[in-house]
């Protein structure tokens, strides 16, 4: 019997590499990467359909009342969400997904699916943090400010996660990742229908 794909959680704090880390997965790893719908203005050189789905707070609260999303939240001032149909066709087809999305959708996400893998990225410390934002350079040095200002209420949020994983050599942390997401699939919780499945086999064997 194939197995659904699970729900790979990615959250961290804005400039820790957590974009950088996700393109290497789906390259290198063939992860499918679900594309969030927000109400931001897209930035330069975002597209679309490939970074975002870009919609005005209307079609954004239509979505909602249809039930579009499986998660959704308010970041500063924006409307994120995570489509549903996506997500759950391809774990339908066996497919394991990243979201890429803050602590609250992380949150949600952990209530309804219990199985899924919740990943926190960090730098190993802040200036490294400060210097990944300055040296992206899509922000200026006073929303930088912000960004790391906020990056402390999320470091309360750390502790929710399962994993920790500390983003220094890039390609060290993207096969990390990895490991992390095929060990959380052997946790024997995650493993109640395959058990069941080798004991009623095994029970068939016997009674031969
Ligand atoms: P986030 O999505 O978490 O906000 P990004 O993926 O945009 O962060 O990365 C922030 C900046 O840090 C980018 O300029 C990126 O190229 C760089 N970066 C990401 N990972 C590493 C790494 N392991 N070593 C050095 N620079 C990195
Ligand atoms: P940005 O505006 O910098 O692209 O994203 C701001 C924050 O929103 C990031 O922490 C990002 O991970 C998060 N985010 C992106 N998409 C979603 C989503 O679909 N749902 C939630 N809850 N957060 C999201």
């Amino acid at each position: 019997m194939s197995e659904k794909g699970s729900l790979i959680v990615i959250s961290g704090f804005s400039g820790a590499g957590k974009g950088t880390v996700v393109k290497g997965l789906v390259s290198k790893y063939g992860y499918s990467l679900s594309v969030s719908a927000t109400t931001r203005a897209p930035r330069p050189g975002e597209e679309n359909g490939r970074e975002y789905y870009f919609k005005t707070v209307d079609e954004f609260r239509n979505l909602i009342d249809y039930n579009g999303f499986i998660e959704w939240a308010q970041y500063v001032e924006n409307y994120y969400g995570t489509p549903r149909k996506f997500v759950e066709d391809e774990m339908k087809q066996g497919r394991d997904v990243i979201l890429e999305i803050e602590v609250q959708g992380a949150m949600n996400i952990k209530k309804q699916y219990p199985d899924a893998t919740l990943i926190f990225i960090s730098t190993k410390d802040i200036p490294t943090l400060k210097e990944r934002l300055l040296g992206r350079g899509s922000e200026t040095e006073e929303v930088i400010d912000k960004r790391i200002r906020r990056a402390l209420e999320e470091a309360d949020s750390m502790d929710e996660y399962e994993y920790i994983v500390v983003n220094d050599d890039l390609s060290t942390c993207i096969d990390t990742v990895h490991s992390v997401i095929l060990s959380g699939k052997c946790k024997k919780e995650h493993k109640t229908e395959f058990m069941k499945g080798i004991k009623s086999e095994l029970t068939e064997y016997a009674s031969k």
